[in-house]
Formats: structure tokens, C-alpha cells, sequence
């Protein structure tokens, strides 16, 4: 079998489903005939419909960020169930271990650029899928890369162990912003600040002279984005994955 770009639609199947946190879970997919895969550039996405004759589903094509460590065997897509909306619900609810999806091969441009400059991947909620990949594949090589996760609480913060492993072992930075701490969570602990990314934390903690990589609902890029160019930044330096359609 090939690892050679497939054209069109090639057959995946699920291989394992696990929780994240509430409403976001893990889907991992193998080829169905055994071959190899593409081994994504981190950042890609990967398009795909549900094989399925039901003319609701059948035919809708929806794109997720691979978010694991490229290879060239399995594929894990990492997906927030959206209320109201058509394909994620389905992957959550219906899609089970041994049925199928029409994928075709990983793309997209949102992938690191400079892999020598100092390097700053922030997230928000879903949107640390792509950065996440980025982050395994990146912090293999080099340590210059500052990981800022913005989510609401410890009730939904998607990989946090991962992210303290890795910053554990390759020595790259790691903060946390907590938009809502619960009663429960501990500052310095469970996360580093309070409340939303700022322009304060940016100044002060953040070599301004670095590549920005950003993901997350699209207020929250707005605004990290205003606090980076406000700081000096040069926009040719802040690149972004937007996840609407
Ligand atoms: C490059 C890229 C990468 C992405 N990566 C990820 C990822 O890693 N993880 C992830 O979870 N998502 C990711 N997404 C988002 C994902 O592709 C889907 O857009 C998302 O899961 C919603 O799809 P859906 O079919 O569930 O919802 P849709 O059916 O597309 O609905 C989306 C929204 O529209 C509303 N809506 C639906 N129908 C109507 C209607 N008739 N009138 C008014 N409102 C309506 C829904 O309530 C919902 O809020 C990515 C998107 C892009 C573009």
C-alpha cells in the first residue's frame, strides 16, 4: 500500500472514540484498506463527509484540524459538539467504532513558517486543535515556543495533561487563562491568570519579535490580535485559523 497522496475521497474508519472533556471528544481513524496515510503538515485540516445514505448527512462536507503528532498511521481529529449543528452532533452521537468517513488528504496553510524564530501558539477553546499538533510536532526539535491556552474553567480545559507533559519535558513555556475559574480551580495550579488574554500580559511576558499563531472564536482573535499589532507587532507575523465555513 501507498502513502502517496490520495486523490479524491478515500475510505477511514473509526477506530476509537474518547472523551476529552464534556463536549469535546477524540476521533481516531485508520485507512480502510490497510495502506498508509498522508503524514499532515501540523496546522492541517482534514475534509470529509460521513458514509452513510441517510440524504441528511450524505454528500455535507465538514473540515477538522488533525490535532496528534503527524504519522503516517493514524489520523485523530478532536471535535467540540456544536448544539444545533449537523455533522458534529453525529460524530458525537452516532458515528461508532467500525463505520466509515469520506476523507480527503490533509491541507491547509495554516502551518509554522519559521521553525528557528521565537514561537507563540494561543488558543482558544476548541481552536487549540491545529496548535496542539503544531506543539507535539515543533517541541520534538526546539524549546523557544510559548503555548497560551484560553478556556473558561477546568471544566472544559482539552488537554491539559498533554500540554504539562510536553512543557515538562521539552522545557517549552506553558499559561493558562481561565476566563471563569469554578470555586475549585487554583490559581498557579489549575491555570496562571484570570480573565482574558491582555495587552499587559503580552508586554510583559511575550517576545514581541515572534512568530504568533492563533486559533480560537473569532472575538478572541480579534482581540489578541489588536493587543499584538497595538504592541508593535508586524501583522506579517500573526497568522490565524478561522473554523467557520
Ligand atoms: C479549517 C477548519 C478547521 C476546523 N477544525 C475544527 C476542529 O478541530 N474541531 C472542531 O470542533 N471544529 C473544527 N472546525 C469547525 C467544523 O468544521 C464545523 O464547522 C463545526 O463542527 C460545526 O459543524 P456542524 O455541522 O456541527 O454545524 P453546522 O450545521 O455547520 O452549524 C453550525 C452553526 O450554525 C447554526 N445553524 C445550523 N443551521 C442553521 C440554520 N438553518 N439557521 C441558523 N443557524 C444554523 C448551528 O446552530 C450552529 O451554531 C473547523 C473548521 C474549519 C474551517
Amino acid at each position: 500500500m501507498t502513502n502517496t497522496a490520495w486523490t479524491n475521497f478515500r475510505e477511514l474508519i473509526l477506530v476509537d472514540k474518547v472523551p476529552v472533556c464534556p463536549g469535546i471528544t477524540s476521533f481516531y481513524f485508520k485507512a480502510k484498506d490497510g495502506g498508509k496515510l498522508v503524514k499532515h503538515t501540523p496546522g492541517q485540516f482534514l475534509p470529509f463527509k460521513i458514509k452513510t445514505n441517510d440524504p441528511k448527512y450524505k454528500d455535507v462536507l465538514r473540515t477538522y484540524s488533525l490535532s496528534m503528532f503527524p504519522n503516517e498511521y493514524t489520523y485523530r481529529i478532536s471535535v467540540k459538539k456544536i448544539e444545533g449543528g449537523l455533522i458534529s452532533p453525529y460524530l458525537h452521537e452516532n458515528l461508532k467504532i467500525g463505520d466509515s468517513i469520506e476523507a480527503m488528504v490533509p491541507t491547509g496553510l495554516f502551518t509554522i513558517k519559521n521553525k528557528t524564530n521565537d514561537t507563540v501558539l494561543i488558543s482558544g477553546g476548541i481552536g487549540i486543535t491545529p496548535l496542539l499538533s503544531m506543539l507535539y510536532a515543533e517541541s520534538s526539535t526546539r524549546n523557544n515556543i510559548h503555548f497560551i491556552q484560553a478556556v473558561q474553567n477546568s471544566s472544559v480545559h482539552p488537554f491539559k495533561e498533554d500540554i504539562e507533559n510536553i512543557a515538562n519535558l521539552s522545557g517549552i513555556k506553558n499559561t493558562v487563562f481561565y476566563s471563569s475559574p469554578l470555586a475549585e480551580d487554583k490559581e498557579s495550579v489549575d491555570y496562571n491568570y484570570k480573565g482574558y488574554i491582555s495587552k499587559e500580559f503580552l508586554k510583559e511576558n511575550i517576545n514581541l519579535n515572534s512568530d504568533f499563531y492563533l486559533c480560537g472564536p473569532p472575538p478572541f482573535m480579534k482581540s489578541v490580535e489588536s493587543h499584538l499589532l497595538e504592541l508593535g507587532v508586524n501583522k506579517a507575523n500573526i497568522y490565524y485559523e478561522l473554523f467557520s465555513s
